[in-house]
């Protein structure tokens, strides 16, 4: 069968910083190619809306697949998927993704029927079940699907992370991914999943807090395969179990692989496994991102995020000591005033790592979406990026803005 997988566009403001090639759609497209279907892989934030029309007209795809990872990009994929039905109404379409994931019902109402079902949780072992189960009745009965007549029990996880290697062979001009200075840069993930439980966040409740790994010769040889020079690895948390890095760097080392890398991870686990970080530093490892949140105790707590501010500084310390050039979020909190930001603000200016503010944003998915979703001043998704503000703010909201 015939399958185009679409990635939507760029969000907002991101794309000045980052453009991270689609590795979860590559990983579904190898899924889908296994089980012998012809896949075409088309990625909106390099493509126009046009292109897509064009791919629609000349590959003729039965089916097509929405990945939804962003809030952000909802409007987006239910208009495309709205065209989509319009101008080949035999197509079968569906979306899946983590936001996907925990809107179901919504994303199927909004869609007045332009979507044939929601794919919930990781999509490798689902999507082809789906094409599989194509003019069944049954099809709200497989494990993962949501259609608008009910829903099959939660979707089957992959066990083996080396199983689908990602189809990287079906991204078209890949020179223009890049994070940071590092460009052209291709994305790699090692481990899928976090057993942390951040008050904020959804990586915990989309992968049930399941930890997985891939084998460190599935790892190593998936970064052979990649001819750009940079990687950015996408794992939640990066060397939480320090031997797999040093397992993975052995394998890297055998291979002669040379890279620059950039990954993300927590502030006690840089300090917990300092002489993994230190063996990568050796291995090519330039930038992190550490998510602090809070400067506070109380601001940790009230995320959740299991750290000290003594181990988050701890942490920082250590990254200056590797000299790794790292980039730090903090959670600015709609109820800031102009105190708290200045603290904030000086506190950033007196360090030499790159500060972030994102504003804390209820993402369904998460525990504060439970907590807080009552106080949201809009339900417009395209909002909901983390540069925005969807709480009430104790400042007026342009104040808020200046100060953010
Ligand atoms: S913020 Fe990071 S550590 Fe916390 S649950 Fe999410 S992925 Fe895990």
């Amino acid at each position: 069968m015939r399958v185009l997988l679409v990635h939507p566009s760029p969000l907002m403001y991101s794309e000045v910083y980052l453009k991270l090639e689609p590795l979860g759609l590559e990983r579904v497209a190898q899924a889908l190619r296994a089980a012998g279907h012809e896949v075409r892989l088309l990625d909106l934030q390099i493509f126009s809306h046009k292109d897509y029309v064009r791919e629609l007209d000349t590959f003729k795809p039965r089916a097509v697949g929405f990945s939804l990872n962003y809030l952000a990009n909802v409007p987006e994929v239910l208009d495309l998927a709205v065209a989509t039905r319009s101008r080949r109404p035999e197509t079968f379409i569906f979306a899946g993704g983590h936001s996907a994931s925990f809107i179901t019902g919504e994303l199927l109402e909004h869609a007045g029927g332009a979507l044939d079902c929601v794919v919930r949780g990781e999509g490798e072992i689902t999507a082809p079940r789906v094409l599989e189960a194509l003019g069944d009745p049954r099809l709200d009965t497989v494990p993962g699907v949501v259609t608008r007549t009910g829903a099959g029990p939660a979707a089957t996880m992959l066990e083996d992370l080396d199983r689908f290697p990602p189809a990287r062979d079906l991204t078209r001009h890949r020179r223009r991914y890049f994070i940071g200075v590092l460009d052209p840069c291709a994305s790699a993930e090692f481990t899928r999943g976090c057993p942390w439980d951040c008050s904020f966040c959804s990586a915990w409740t989309f992968y049930g807090r399941s930890y997985r790994k891939a084998s460190a010769e599935g790892a190593a040889e998936d970064l052979a395969r990649i001819a750009e020079p940079n990687v950015f690895l996408v794992d939640d948390v990066a060397f939480i179990h320090p031997e797999h890095g040093f397992a993975i760097g052995q394998e890297i080392e055998r291979r002669g692989i040379k890279k620059e890398y950039y990954l993300e991870t927590r502030c006690d686990v840089l300090v917990k496994n300092r002489e993994v970080f230190e063996y990568w530093q050796r291995l090519g490892l330039r930038y992190m991102f550490l998510g602090l949140e809070a400067l506070d105790e109380e601001g940790l707590k009230a995320h959740r995020k299991r750290v000290t501010p003594g181990e988050n500084f701890q942490a920082l310390e250590i990254a200056r000591e590797l000299d790794f050039t790292v980039a730090i979020n903090i959670i600015a909190d709609p109820d800031w005033d102009e105190r708290r930001f200045a603290i904030v603000r000086e506190w950033a200016l007196s360090v030499p790592e790159i500060v972030h503010l994102t504003v804390n944003t209820p993402y369904p998915g998460t525990e504060s979406w439970l907590t807080e979703s009552r106080r949201l001043t809009s339900l417009d998704y395209r909002l909901f990026d983390v540069q925005h503000a969807v709480l009430p703010t104790k400042l007026p909201l342009r104040a808020f803005y200046e100060e953010l």
